[in-house]
Parts: structure tokens; sequence; C-alpha cells
């Protein structure tokens, strides 16, 4: 789509004519040293070119068109006139910095270029008016070294290694010992070796100078740790990037002037004290490269007395304006001090909750503004074991896989389930390491500390059951070399056996081969205060997806207001009951069926009252058997002739049966209700352990309003749905007639088929909620496979078809619409139903606000993910309040 610019869309601003409001023009930095120039403070001079700019950059084929390089142009000459100096002049040289800055911070952004302007002639004139040649020469070296590296992308470790012979040649350690002399020579290399890196000489020219930083800055906008973290972080690619230029005040012209950063409040712990560090004859990043180490903030009041006391009063009013811990960076130019940065600093999950309860306590925010201070996902971090930091500083990386499930883990390696089970009973920390994982070693999964796998994406079999459980996992990793059957495993050219020890961390995809030490996570009182704040102000409910009773009550535990999805296939992995249900599926007869739905029903009456147990009273969503039935089949011949053994058949006719029931594509075969259709005495049997257990729990706990929810997956028809629901109705009355109960219960459907959705008007006639399931809709919406799409979704990416998996943020454009649509068919025909989402993205954040907008009455997520849940939703809540409240 062509968008037209007409010639008066004004893409320059001095900071003097921006203000704070402004971060989707100016972006977030232009937009800070704008709303600082206006309160007043002392920042250097300069302009912004807005993100505007920046798409038509992208429009016109990466360059800068002559209407906004002449607007450039002028802006330069009104920062001449306004400063006094002037580009390339030998009295009185103008020297900037150009510097990127997107709306939302975003490390992987282009590095700052500083001292630009400098050339042979200016850095002379520059070091007689200063009468301080070393500090001209050494700004000009620094340039040359930040123009190679950054614009024309000639690494930074050519310069460093002559920087460090240089030293070698004086015998000093310190950048500060080397000579004015020495720093001359310095610049002189620098400059071969740009020519020789790239051909031609260093360009001279100011203007020249400046129009490359610029272009550098727009197209570092599109470089892959830029999409990557935008990817990562929600942030759209049509953003862009602006671009500011200011004049440079100078850290490095010796003793009286030094740079640094600070922060209003410890960002680790949010502890109400400033916090800090600065060094005193330097420049720019020196502080944080570590260069020579810094002083901490608090020794600036002995330095310089009078410029501490300026500081201090600078952040509380920069901290009272904001109403937000600041991030801050200043220079001091000869005693004078020079603001250079100011944002909302980045902080702990931990710091966050305290700040924002602080802030509160201090009368500067509302508790609703706290509420939507906090970053949902953040806090994530706090409900995961996690490592010592002091120990993880000195460990070192041996691999890396992707980051599929937040957390840390340290134990012993393991290679198949079961020797994780009989590991973890025999008191190991055990970590499982696997090519892939399948539903088979799920209780495996349970009693490891993580999960390694060698293949298999974000939303690999291992990373999503392993997210659901809250267990750290690491997949993907395929720089492993496995073998299986010696029970080893090779990576970065060393052996790995069962028995060693590993760590693996979640959050980074970091793989150590070395015991790491971990602590459990604790939740603080401010975690507390800012959930009861958000529950508060939320609309949506929010509840859990669990299928045990230990995940239900840690979901309750972590405030699931009840289940909203549990699944009963899980509990029929366990080797004790694993036969009964092959036995079920390899019936032939109705008899032969209901024989061992017989061993069944009790099972699952057990496994239903525990979880009603465990939820005391919450609502409880339980959903009929859904899965393909390949995946309870037995496959291993010992397992084919006990259980032809036990159904009293020849193995030969068991292993017909089992062919026969192969299916070419099973996601979209002999699944969910067509179960029940063709097997109504599954759902018979399930109903009655449903109806019976809540029976009997009703009748121990009277106070708890047990009234089971009765769910039907993988509905497309109305006429389907009333079939099973019949069969549920005629067994479920009789039951509770004949224990002589007033107990209700209700019955609704998945909506996780297209048709579905389209005929939710038809569906609701029938069903009393519907609960979205986004992941099968998701992959019946694309077409595409959640286990297969890994494979290709990458390209999609890397061409910016797809900005991010539809498996873990709703895709809203698509799949979001039917789930629009259904909801509003469905309210048409059935005012009063529930509606509720049950996928994977039932956690995520933007899904989250997502379901809020368009009505639903709740979500469920894994346990994990629930306080996420509810802070999202109050976020929303706030954010989009609902009128009819
Ligand atoms: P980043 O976003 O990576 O922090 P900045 O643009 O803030 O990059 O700049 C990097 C460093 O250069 C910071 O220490 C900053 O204070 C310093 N700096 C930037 N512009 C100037 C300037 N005009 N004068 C002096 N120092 C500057
Ligand atoms: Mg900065
Ligand atoms: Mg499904």
């Amino acid at each position: 789509m062509e968008r037209g610019y007409p010639m008066s869309t004004k893409y320059v601003y001095l900071f003097s004519e921006g203000n704070g409001k402004m971060r989707e023009l100016l972006g977030g930095k232009g937009a800070n040293l704008a709303e600082m120039t206006n309160l007043g403070m002392p920042v250097p001079r300069g302009f912004t070119i807005t993100t505007e700019a920046c798409t038509r950059y992208y429009q016109d084929d990466h360059t800068i068109a002559a209407d906004i390089e002449s607007e450039i142009n002028e802006y330069v000459q009104r920062l001449e006139d306004m400063t006094g100096k002037k580009f390339g002049d030998l009295s009185n040289p103008l020297l900037v910095s150009v510097r990127s800055g997107a709306r939302a911070s975003m490390p992987g952004m282009m590095d700052t270029i500083l001292n630009l302007g400098l050339n042979d002639t200016v850095v002379e004139a520059f070091a007689k008016k200063t009468k301080n040649p070393r500090f001209a020469y050494d700004s000009y070296r620094r340039f040359i070294q930040m123009y190679s590296d950054v614009v024309m992308e000639v690494g930074k470790k050519y310069f460093e290694q002559l920087i460090d012979e240089m030293k070698d040649k004086r015998g000093v350690k310190l950048d500060t010992e080397l000579t004015a002399k020495d720093l001359k020579e310095l610049a002189e290399q620098f400059k071969a070796e740009y020519r020789s890196k790239l051909g031609e000489e260093f360009p001279q020219e100011p203007k020249l100078q400046m129009m490359g930083a610029i272009k550098a800055v727009f197209r570092s906008w599109d470089n892959p740790r830029a999409i990557y973290y935008r990817r990562m972080n929600d942030i759209p690619s049509d953003w862009g990037t602006a671009v500011n230029v200011q004049e440079m005040v100078f850290g490095n012209t010796g003793d009286t002037s030094g740079t640094g950063v600070a922060f209003t409040r410890n960002p680790a712990t949010g502890e109400k004290k400033l916090f800090g560090e600065f060094l005193m004859n330097a420049q720019g990043e020196d502080v944080v490269a570590g260069v020579r180490t810094p002083q901490t903030i608090d020794q600036l009041a002995k330095v310089m007395p009078e410029v501490y006391k300026q500081f201090t009063d600078i952040c509380a009013v920069l901290e009272y304006h904001y109403r937000d811990m600041q991030d801050m960076e200043f220079t001091i130019e000869n005693k004078k001090l020079f603001m250079l940065q100011t944002r909302n600093g980045k902080r702990t999950a931990a710091a966050a909750l305290k700040i924002a309860c602080d802030l509160v306590d201090e009368g500067m925010i509302t508790e609703k503004e706290a509420v939507c201070m906090i970053e949902p996902k953040s806090l994530d971090s706090l409900l995961h074991p996690q490592f010592d930091p002091e120990a993880l500083k000195k460990a070192k990386p041996v691999g890396q896989g992707l980051a599929a499930s937040p957390g840390a883990a340290c134990g012993q390696i393991v290679f198949t389930a079961e020797d994780a089970t009989d590991w973890a009973k025999n008191g190991h920390k055990v970590v499982l390491v696997r090519l892939e994982t399948s539903p088979e070693d799920i209780e495996g999964m349970h009693f490891s500390q993580g999960i390694l796998t060698v293949r298999g994406g974000m939303t690999s079999h291992a990373a999503v059951v392993a997210r659901g459980m809250g267990t750290c996992c690491v997949s993907g990793c395929g720089a492993i070399k496995m073998n299986e059957a010696a029970k080893s495993f090779e990576l970065s050219g060393k052996t790995y056996k069962e028995g060693d020890w590993i760590s693996i961390d979640g959050t980074t995809g970091n793989i150590y081969g070395e015991s790491i030490a971990t602590a459990e996570a604790t939740i603080s009182g401010e975690f507390g205060r800012i959930m009861a704040w958000a529950d508060r102000f939320r609309d949506l409910e929010v509840r859990t997806n669990a299928d045990t009773p230990k995940d239900a009550h840690q979901a309750a535990n972590f405030g699931a207001e009840g289940i909203g999805l549990c699944r009963t296939e899980h509990m029929f992995f366990d080797p004790d009951r694993i036969a009964a249900i092959r036995e079920m599926i390899v019936s032939e007869t109705v008899e032969q069926r209901e024989r061992a739905l017989k061993k069944l029903e009790p099972m699952q009456q057990g496994d239903f009252e525990a979880i009603y147990e465990a939820m005391k009273g919450r609502p409880v969503t339980i959903r009929l058997l859904d899965p393909p039935l390949h995946e309870f089949l037995p496959t291993a011949e010992e397992d084919i002739v006990a259980l032809a053994k036990e159904m009293n058949i020849s193995a030969d006719h068991l292993r017909g049966i089992i062919s026969g029931l192969h299916e070419f594509n099973p996601m979209m075969g002999h699944r969910g209700c067509r179960l029940d259709v063709t097997f109504p005495e599954i759902a018979r049997m399930q109903t009655t352990a449903i109806i019976k257990a809540a029976l009997a729990v009703r009748s121990r706990r009277p106070a708890w309003k047990i009234e089971p929810e009765i769910m039907i997956p993988l509905v497309g028809e109305a006429r389907e749905l009333a079939y099973v629901k019949a069969v549920i109705d005629s067994t479920a009355r009789l039951i509770i007639s004949e224990a002589d109960s007033d107990m209700t219960y209700k019955v609704g459907t998945m909506i996780e088929i297209p048709r579905a959705a389209l005929t939710a008007d038809e569906i609701a006639k029938e069903a009393e909620f519907f609960s979205f399931g986004t992941n099968d809709l998701t992959q019946m919406t694309f077409g595409f496979s959640r286990d297969d799409a890994g494979k290709f979704l990458a390209s999609y990416y890397d061409h910016k078809i797809y900005e991010s998996d539809p498996f873990s943020k709703l895709d809203q454009i698509g799949v979001g619409r039917l789930v629009e649509m259904a909801t509003n068919l469905g309210r048409k025909t059935r005012p009063d139903i529930h509606l509720g989402i049950c996928g994977e993205q039932g956690g995520d954040p933007s899904t989250v606000e997502f379901c809020h907008k368009v009505g639903l009455n709740y979500v469920s997520c894994s346990p994990y993910r629930v306080p996420i849940a509810r802070l999202a939703a109050a976020q929303a809540s706030i954010k989009y309040p609902r009128t009819q409240k």
C-alpha cells in the first residue's frame, strides 16, 4: 500500500520542539531528551530525526530522500547557530553524537557514534583550542573506531588489538596512560586499518560522516538481532527507529571530567537508594565496558560535592515527573553536569514488584498504575527455581538450544523416562536428555528437574508439556550427538554419560556441563499485594488447565479460580492403566469394550474425586476422551503379547486389529467426539465416573457447591453434539436420580474446528458453555500441524510473513476472527453462555487482552501461567474498561 507523504511532513525536531509524549515519532530516547530539555535540565542541544523518516528510508529503497536530507541539513544549520559551533570549523568545530532510539528500548540495535565531525585538520585545531592534545586525539581515535565498527561494520577486534599492541609497546596497562603522541599514532593506524579493510580513505567531510551514521541507524532496525528481539517482545516491525544528533560533551578532558550511569532505585532489589557508577576521565560506554573499575555513585559526593548535589536533585525531579524509577546517563565536562538520557529503568521482577508497591505507599501512583507497571511475563521468573546468580556468572555454557520452558535445572543426566522416575525415587536430581519426548515420557518428565532435547521447537511435545508442568526445558539443541544405546552424548567435544552432572537454563537456552547451584523460587509479600489489586480490577475469570491433583493444587496456590480444561487421557499413561485403555481401543465388540471400560471407570472416578478435592469446590470442566488413539496403541512385542493374553485372543489377531487402526492423519482422524459417536459406551463410562465422583465429594463436603461441567471435544456439527449430549444426559440423570440428589451439571463443547465456530449459533442450542481450543483451532485454521510447523515457520519469520508463532500467541486476525464470530453467534442463541479459552495461548498476555476485548468470561492456562494471566487480565480491564460493569 502506498502512503502519501506530503512535502509538509516534518521529519526533524529540535529537542526543544518535542516532548515526552512523542515517543512514537521521536523514539524513547528522543522524547525523553526533549522532555528533560523542557524541564530546564542541562541537556546538550540537538535534534531528532523521526521514526517516520526511518519508514521512508525503507520505502525509498534504503536511501534518504532529498527532501529529508535537506531538512536534516537545515537542522544542522540551526544547531550550528544555537551553539555557535560549525561542522569542520577550525576555530570552533561542532562535534556530535549520533544515537539510535526506538519507541521501546531495544538492545541489539545500532551502537552510538561519538565525536562525529572530527577529521585530520579539525583534530589539530581542536587540540590547540582545548590545549589538550591528548584529549583531542583520544576523541579522534575513538571516533574512527566507532565509525568503522558501527557504520562500516569492520569488527571492533582489529582496533582493540592495535590498542593492546600500543599499550604493550609503551609498557602501560591502562588506556589513560597512553600519551597524546601514542593516541595520535593510534589514530593513524586506525585509518590505515580502515583503508586496508574497505579500500577507501576514512571520510573527512563531517556531513558525509553524519549521513553515513544516520543511514547506519536506520539500517540497524533490520539487523537479525533486532528482528529476533522484536519477535520475542511483540514489537511490530513497522515502527522504525528515530535518530538523535546531539552536540558532544566530553567526559574525557582530564580529571575534572567523567561519565556515569545511575538508577534512582536499585534495579535488582527495588531498594529506594541511588544506585550507579561513574568513571573520571572517560567517555561514553567506558563505564559499562569495564576498561577501568568505576566508582560507586555515592563516591561522587566526595569527588565533586556540588555536582553530586545537582545530580541527586535532578534524579528526584525526574522520578517524580515520570512517577517511576529512572535509569540515567550523565557526563561531567570540566565540573559541569550534563544529562544524556533518562528512561524508566529495566528491573528484575522482584524489584518491579517492590518499586510498584513503594510508589503506591509514597503516594506517587495509584494501585491501578502499579498493576499496569508490571510486565506480566516477567512474573514467570519468580515462579520457577533459579540459578544462584554468582555461580552462574562463573559458569561457561557448552551449548545452546531453544529456551523452551523457563527456569533453572541442575541434575544428573538420564536418558529414558523410566530411568528419570527410578533415579528420582531414589533421591537423585535428574535432567532428562532425549532426542525428543513423547506422551509416554510424561511421568519421567514430571520427576526431572529439567528436560533437554536434541530435536523439536518451541511447540514440540517436550516444550509444551514442560511449560505446562512448569519444568525447565531446553529443546532443539541440534549440536548434541546422541548415542541413546550407549546412554551417552557428545557436545562441544566432550562426552557426557549417564549420571554426569549438567545444568540447563530454560530462560536463555544455555547448557552447562557442570552442576550449578539453584534455589527454590520465593514469593515475596509485594507479589501477593499486587496480585490482590489485580484481582480487584479484572473482568476475566482465570482458570487453569490441569490433569492431575498435583497440578490442580499448584494452580490453586497460584490463584486459579477453577479448572478450564481437565484432559482425561493423560491419566491413562500410567503403567498400571495403559493396559486397560489399550484393551478398550482394540475391542471389536461392545461386550469386549464394556468389559475394558468397567476396569477404567473406578480409576477415572478416583482421579476426578481427587481433582474435585484439590480444587475445593471451585468449578472444574472435564473433557471427554480426545486424543488420536494411536498414541495409546502397544508397539513393543511384549506389550502386544501380554494384551492378547489378557483379552484371550491370539497375538496375530491383535496385530491385525492394530494395523487396521492405522490412520493417515491421526490429528484429523478418529478422535474427540467421533469416538463417542461410534462408541457411546465411552461417553457413558466417563459420564458415570464424573457424576459419581461429584456425588461422592458432595456428600463428603456439603459446603462445596460442586456442579460438574462436562466438555465434548472436537465438535463440528450441532447434531453430532446433540447425539453425544443425549448419551451424557440419559446416563447422568439416571445416576443422579438413583442417588436422590438435586445436583445439576452442565454440558458444553470445545470450539476447535472452524466449522463449529462458523455455526456457533446452532451449536449453542445444545452447549451451555464454549471453550475455545485454540491449539486445534489454530492448526485447523492455518491448515498446518503444530508438530510439523516448526520445520518451516522459521522461513516465514525471515520473510516477515509471520511475526510470531501462532501456537504461542493467538493469531488475532484470522483465528481471532473465528473466536469473535463464535462468541457473538453463541451469545445470540444463549445470552448467558459461559465462554472461555483453553489453548496454550491462554496464558499469553496479548492473547489475554484479546480475550478480554472480545468479551470472553474466562481464560484457562497452565498452572505456572495463572499469575501472569491474572495480571494481564487486570491490565486489559484497566486499558479497555467494559461498559456494562
Ligand atoms: P545506548 O542506547 O546504547 O545507551 P546512547 O546513545 O545512550 O546508547 O549512547 C552511548 C553512550 O554515549 C552513553 O554513555 C551516552 O551517555 C554517551 N553519549 C551519547 N551522546 C553523547 C553526547 N552528545 N555527549 C557525550 N556522551 C554522549
Ligand atoms: Mg544510553
Ligand atoms: Mg483439541
